[in-house]
């Protein structure tokens, strides 16, 4: 059997968002469930869209994600190189090859006659096709032009009667009626490869035996699959992937304010985190479990179980799974993942570092993401404590006053600051005064710390000293 090979192809833009990433998630445990490569290619053809750094990102992106590249453009490898810029030349002999075979033509219709189709496309209301106007320039008109310079495309020949057909792995079945598919342009004026032609011609001379992307190529990849049947080659396998929507629908887009995975690193979100919940956008497993290491995914991933309707993003399921991984870490790895943000916000130098361990062991178990924290811990780093309107609200109940009078009176009696005696002096304060339940906690909670959800109450108490909470409960 063939060694199993995918290949992430971003194309270097600016930033990764989250479709991106789980594109080269999937394509990473594909390969690396069957033993096989991981390759990354750069798909700079599009020269306008280039930003400067972006192939640093990409590659930034992939280590702290913990996924290892087999080849590409700093690796190396047998089949480079896999930038596609280098590779102009290549495109443009195989466009070549194919004029020559008779699958593709030079056209060199102006800008202006292309415009005049496309307005008359409009006023019949139909889709814009190029008309093939150029299929029909004898060999000697085409040396003809070109040696007078003329602007030129190349344009794949597409077969006017038929269908195109493939199994995709995800959606099935997929059929085009050839006369429906337009004579694309395979190599731009520039001397560019279009995404439809590099695609192909790269799949096939890097071997992918895979190929995982977006499912906006669903219905142009019977284009590719006749380019493959041109030059006649083998097609690789497909497996489109379903779209990253929001609720609602919408498609997750970083211009609609939707994070891309660098915020939510920046935001304290772990990279396992992250991976762990996006293998989980698209593809379930047979059993019910949600937490993954990498390894395990590798294991246990499985292309059949890739659902073909919208995967969810759904930010409180990430926040479940990241706060699941900050639980895990080890004191020391909480401390660097939230101190940065503390200390931007904070002076911690006037803290002990008995506070801040007792500080930061209470707050590991209750936060979603690094920066949560911040918020969070305020109590402990503003003397005034500010109450928004629902805590207000709840404090004007009937028996509120009640419990805090009696709490205070309570804690004053307290000797020895310790949690044991807070938990006892909040269940004395139950006792004289009959409330229980949430009449007994929230305006304790409220009026100690200014907010209505928190950690443990009586170990917040503990941490904030008795002086603080005595000034607070007046
Ligand atoms: N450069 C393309 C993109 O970023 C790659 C699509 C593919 O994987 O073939 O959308």
């Amino acid at each position: 059997m063939k060694k199993v090979r995918t290949r992430f192809a971003p194309s270097p833009t600016g930033f990764m968002h989250i479709g991106n990433l789980r594109s080269a998630l999937f394509e990473y445990l594909v390969a690396k469930g069957q033993g096989g490569d991981f390759i990354l290619r750069i798909e700079d053809t599009d020269q306008t869209r280039y930003v400067e750094g972006a192939v640093q990102f990409i590659y930034d992106t992939l280590k702290v994600c913990n996924m290892h590249i087999d080849e590409g453009p700093l690796e190396g490898g047998n089949f480079g190189p896999y930038t596609q810029s280098e590779r102009v030349d290549l495109y443009k002999k195989y466009a070549e090859e194919l004029v020559e075979k008779g699958h593709a033509y030079y056209c060199f219709c102006s800008e202006e006659r292309l415009e005049k189709l496309r307005e008359e496309a409009d006023i019949r209301k139909v889709a814009f096709m190029y008309d093939g106007h150029c299929q029909k320039l004898s060999k000697e008109e085409v040396e003809a032009k070109i040696k007078a310079g003329e602007p030129y495309v190349i344009r794949q020949k597409m077969p006017k009667e038929g269908t195109t057909s493939y199994e995709d792995i995800v959606y099935g079945r997929i059929s085009v009626d050839n006369n429906l598919l337009e004579d694309q342009i395979l190599l731009k004026s520039d001397g560019y490869p279009t995404y439809n032609f590099a695609n192909v011609i790269d799949d096939h001379l890097m071997e992918i035996t895979h190929v995982v992307r977006g499912n906006e190529y669903l219905s142009s990849t019977p284009k590719y699959l006749l380019l493959y049947e041109a030059f006649g080659w083998e097609s690789p396998e497909y497996i489109h992937l379903p779209h990253i929507v929001k609720e609602g629908g919408k498609k997750i887009s970083k211009r609609d304010g939707d994070s891309t995975f660098m915020d939510l690193y920046n935001m304290g979100y772990l990279p396992e985190a992250i991976i762990n919940y996006l293998a989980l956008l698209g593809w379930s497993p047979e059993d019910n479990q949600e937490i993954y290491t990498m390894e395990e995914l590798i294991e246990k991933f499985n292309v059949k179980r890739i659902n073909n309707s919208p995967a969810v993003y759904d930010i409180k399921k990430l926040n479940w799974v990241n706060a699941h991984y900050i639980k895990a870490l080890s004191m020391e790895d909480f401390k660097k993942l939230v101190i940065p943000f503390l200390e931007q916000e904070y002076d911690l130098s006037s803290k002990s570092d008995e506070f801040l361990d007792e500080l930061l062991g209470i707050y590991q178990n209750h936060i979603s993401h690094g920066k949560e924290i911040v918020e969070e811990v305020r109590l402990f780093f503003n003397d005034e404590i500010t109450l928004n309107d629902e805590a207000k609200e709840f404090m004007t109940t009937e028996g509120a006053d009640k419990t805090v009078a009696e709490f205070r009176n309570q804690i004053e009696n307290i000797t020895e600051w310790t949690v044991e005696n807070i938990s006892a002096a909040i269940q004395n304060t139950k006792e004289v005064t009959g409330n229980k339940g949430k009449l007994l906690f929230m305006p304790i909670r409220i009026a100690t710390t200014g907010q209505m959800h928190g950690p443990e109450l009586p170990n917040t108490i503990h941490l904030l000293g008795k002086e603080t909470v005595l000034n607070r409960l007046k």
